[in-house]
């Protein structure tokens, strides 16, 4: 038995062994096994993967891509007012991740933002990147380098893709100058349309 589905610019038919995914405009076919991708949106994603290789980028791929990803991205810096009661309100939608980005994941003077602190709040829901850290976060006057973002910022989108929202945390006040912004921009071009929250 066959079963269809319009999503978007795709038509999906499910069979027995998994879907094959229909791209409405060029006709292109792509073929997912079950269970490697169980819903729609798993799907739709897997063929834009091709989409995006193979076809060059569809307007409607796109448009389908924004309404897949789900998961929001709120950079947060700890110094601002009212951070840890922003953090707080997010954190309550428990699909939501703090991704601590800090080389050195202390504070002195805020106990409640150090490592252990987190962890115990937040259990396997706080994750600390420190590949996502700015070597250069004790010198002010050197450019932001991240430790290895090439590694780091998979444990972003992953999540994201899994339609998890991420809380970005850096200690700074400042978004623009923070070594978040370098994070934010990395994560939008691999997931264009990822929605930014500042
Ligand atoms: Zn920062």
């Amino acid at each position: 038995m066959v079963s269809t589905l319009e999503a978007g610019p795709y038509r999906v038919a499910f069979d027995k062994q998994g879907a094959t995914i229909i791209h409405g405009t060029s006709g292109a076919r792509y073929r997912v096994d079950a269970p490697t991708a169980t819903t729609t949106a798993q799907l739709i994603r897997c063929h834009l993967d091709v989409c995006l290789a193979m076809l060059g980028r569809h307007r409607e791929c796109l448009e389908a891509y924004k309404m897949c990803i789900k998961g929001k991205l709120y950079p947060v810096g700890y110094a601002a007012q009212g951070a840890m009661q922003r953090v707080e309100a997010l954190m309550s939608d428990h699909s939501t991740h703090l991704l601590d980005a800090r080389l050195a994941p202390f504070s002195r003077w805020r106990p409640a933002w150090n490592k252990k602190a987190l962890q115990e709040r937040w259990g396997a829901r706080y994750v600390h990147e420190r590949r996502l850290g700015n070597v250069n976060y004790r010198a002010p006057g050197e450019p932001i380098r991240l430790l290895d973002p090439d590694a780091g910022i998979r444990t972003i989108v992953e999540l994201l893709q899994q339609d998890r929202s991420v809380i970005l945390l850096c200690a700074c006040k400042d978004y623009e100058t923070c070594h978040r912004h370098t994070i934010v921009d990395l994560v939008v071009t691999i997931l264009p349309d990822v929605e930014v929250v500042l």
